[in-house]
């Protein structure tokens, strides 16, 4: 169900319910409590006229001041009394409702009288609709003086006609305010319901866009925070899609060229030998020695693609062994050493004291080669690379400084990214755009520390960190 009926069906239930809640306790409660009220201030107006009594019956008042006092209460509580002395007859009676039980025609008075004496504690208490006027009626009896031998008898009779007309009334407020309640909020929640859900069909339908390849999409959260972030966390993932997308095409165009130039080569070397130079032994192994070195691009190219596939798959796991680090930089080292001497290059290595480290030499030694090369491949016109151990109470520092271009602090972040190259890296640079990011799977495979110091038009220096807990003392 879409999110905008639901948030409407919440809101309505929620107010139906209220109303259910408002009409029961109003109504239900309401009527009980006005009638329980109404019983008991008959009941408290019967005490005080049997209290009058008493004092009647003492001498304290006189039967004026009785009278005036039992009207007085009758008419504050919209009563009709009745007062018989213990003979039955009746000796006093106000009547302020007009329309008395206890008096006319249809009175039962001997009958209540007798309920009276038969009622365990002396009191009666009923409630009957009266015949002539439809109201309901309450009528309160007790005795009065001693209960065992009374003086007399008190009958009184309220009317619950203002219990019912204000339930009355109160009902009718309550249709009323229930009928524009529900409308208004009908009309509100949906309106709310529309304004809760636009933004999520808003965003997912740019993500429907986004799905289809349509980069350029915009995702707009706008009207609360949830929304708000989630819509900006997209955009952020639209935006490093998009930048894969970007990297993926030129890495196809970029290993595509790299792979044409020595295929072309091998092509054209091979067929040199067999039309030309088959029968020259010296010009055919300088022809042979070319198509070596083209065939050790290739598999290098394809070997960084495999590396990282592997790495990234996190199904490689680390082949820990112990060994020494300065003699492996050195070793390293040393297989740059054909293209040092062939193209002038000098890599200055200065190790610290003799270390033995605990970690993947396989792979350490393929993050050193890298630096190396990177740094070999950027370095400047003076062709000067170096290599650097430096034990520190951290761990084994190393460090492979070149004296090139230098990176800019921008693009410092980009580098160690898959497939990023500089737009402006030399042709003549072989490589995938995945060598640093070799570096990066593999040192953070080992848990270790790295990073990159650069200066635009002096060089960089990339680092990483053996940790002290690898390295043995
Ligand atoms: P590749 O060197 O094959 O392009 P890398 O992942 O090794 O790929 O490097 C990514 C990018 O980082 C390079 O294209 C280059 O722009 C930059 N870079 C790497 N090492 C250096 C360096 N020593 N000096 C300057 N730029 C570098």
């Amino acid at each position: 169900m879409p999110l905008k009926f639901k948030v409407w069906m919440y809101f309505v239930s929620f107010t139906i319910m209220v109303f259910v809640l408002m009409w029961t306790f109003q109504i239900l409660f309401l009527e009980n409590f006005y009638e329980s009220m109404k019983t008991r201030a008959a009941e408290r107006s019967a005490n005080n006229i049997a209290e009058c009594y008493d004092e009647l019956q003492n001498g304290t008042i006189d039967a004026a001041e009785f009278k005036s006092r039992i009207e007085s209460i009758a008419l504050d509580n919209d009563l009709c009394v009745e007062i018989f002395d213990r003979y039955e007859r009746s000796r006093y009676s106000v009547e302020t409702l007009g329309d008395c039980l206890i008096h006319g025609k249809e009175n039962r008075t001997g009958v209540y009288l007798l309920n009276i004496l038969e009622s365990s504690d002396r009191t009666i208490r009923y409630t009957m609709k009266n015949p002539r006027s439809g109201y309901n009626m309450l009528l309160y009896g007790r005795t009065l003086g001693n209960k065992n031998n009374p003086s007399g008898y008190l009958l009184v009779n309220s009317a619950l006609v203002p219990v019912g007309s204000t339930v009355y009334i109160i009902k009718r407020q309550l249709m009323l305010i229930t009928i524009v309640l529900i409308v208004a909020a009908f009309v509100i929640s949906l309106f709310l319901s529309r304004r809760i859900a636009s933004p999520i069909a808003n965003i997912t339908k740019s993500a429907e866009n986004l799905a289809k390849g349509d980069f350029s999409t915009r995702f707009d959260g706008k009207g609360y925070l949830e929304a708000e972030k989630l819509a900006d966390m997209l955009t952020y993932a639209e935006k490093e899609l998009s930048r894969v997308d970007t990297m993926q095409r030129d890495l196809i165009a970029n290993v595509s060229h790299d792979l044409r130039t020595p295929l072309t080569m091998l092509k054209a070397y091979a067929e040199m030998i067999r039309d030309l130079s088959g029968d020259n032994p010296v010009k055919r192994n300088e022809h042979l020695e070319i198509i070596i070195n083209e065939t050790d691009r290739l598999s290098l190219m394809v070997n960084d693609i495999l590396d990282l596939s592997k790495l990234e798959s996190g199904k490689q796991k680390l082949n820990i062994s112990e060994f020494e680090i300065s003699s492996k930089l050195g070793e390293i080292i040393g297989r740059f050493k054909g293209i040092s001497e062939k193209m002038g290059y000098n890599i200055v290595f200065t190790p610290d004291t003799e270390k033995n480290v605990r970690c993947d030499v396989g792979k350490i030694e393929q993050v050193i080669y890298n630096l190396i090369n990177n740094a070999i491949n950027y370095t400047g016109e003076d062709k000067q690379v170096f290599v650097r151990q430096i034990n520190t109470p951290e761990g084994v520092l190393i460090e492979v400084e070149d004296t090139g271009e230098g990176i800019e602090e921008d693009k410092i972040k980009l580098i160690f990214d898959k497939y990023y190259r500089s737009e402006n890296h030399k042709r003549e640079v072989v490589g995938t755009g995945l060598g640093l990011s070799i570096v990066k799977a593999v040192l953070k495979l080992h848990n270790y520390d790295y990073g990159v110091r650069s200066t635009k038009g002096k060089g960089s220096t990339f680092w990483f960190r053996i940790s002290s807990q690898d390295v043995i003392e």
